[in-house]
């Protein structure tokens, strides 16, 4: 998808620890008309499957899968993070590592929102080592609902997230890859997926 890739080479700042930056249009500030493409990216992409909602998880997803729903014109459910151990029965559970904050969390989805029979579109903004799309996999296949696919905005590709969900089966469909980031000289390299 040509704007993001050129607008990740242009605006994106490397971070040690292989981090990449998109604060400016996706992280913190947010650029509208480009999650518009990017919903639309969704659409084309997973066209040819009957998706019913769309799960993320909080809080960097929020946006882009609000946009995905509204393009699928399906309801969006976020999962919600928590420290909290007393969980009770109504509630969907993962354990979740987080790469960028390198703590724990528990992510939970109400069992109100998602239910047997559905389907599900798995959207989130970075697929790193693959804990956070393989923790709302495990929810939505605990709901009895079924995984249609994960579409992610930047896929680093020289982490092992992908390949680990590739394999257990998933369509994954990544707008960006990152194959390589370089701290010193803020270099991103790309993928070409033309
Ligand atoms: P994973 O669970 O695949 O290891 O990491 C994915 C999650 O960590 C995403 O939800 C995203 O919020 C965050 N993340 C991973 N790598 C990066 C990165 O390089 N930059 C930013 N901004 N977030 C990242």
């Amino acid at each position: 998808m040509n704007i993001l890739e050129e607008r990740i080479l242009r605006d994106g700042i490397v971070k040690s620890g292989n981090v990449l930056k998109v604060d400016s249009f996706l992280n913190h500030q947010v650029d509208i008309n480009l999650l518009e493409e990017i919903a639309k990216e969704f659409k084309r992409r997973f066209s040819d499957k009957p998706v019913s909602k769309i799960l993320t998880i909080e809080a960097s997803g929020i946006g882009i899968a609000a946009f995905a729903a509204k393009e699928f014109g399906v309801p969006m459910v976020f999962a919600k993070k928590t420290k909290s151990i007393n969980i009770d029965g109504e509630m969907f559970v993962a354990e979740v590592e987080s790469f960028t904050h390198k703590n724990k969390n528990q992510v939970i989805v109400s069992k109100k929102f998602l239910h047997e029979g559905e389907h599900v579109l798995i959207i989130d903004d970075f697929l790193a080592n693959g804990c956070a799309l393989q923790g709302l996999i495990s929810i939505v296949e605990s709901s009895g609902a079924v995984v249609e696919g994960c579409g992610i905005v930047i896929e680093k590709g020289f982490q092992i997230g992908g390949r680990v969900i590739r394999n257990l089966g998933y369509q994954l469909e990544s707008l960006a890859i990152v194959d390589a980031l370089d701290a010193e000289t803020g270099t991103i390299t790309l993928r070409n997926q033309d």
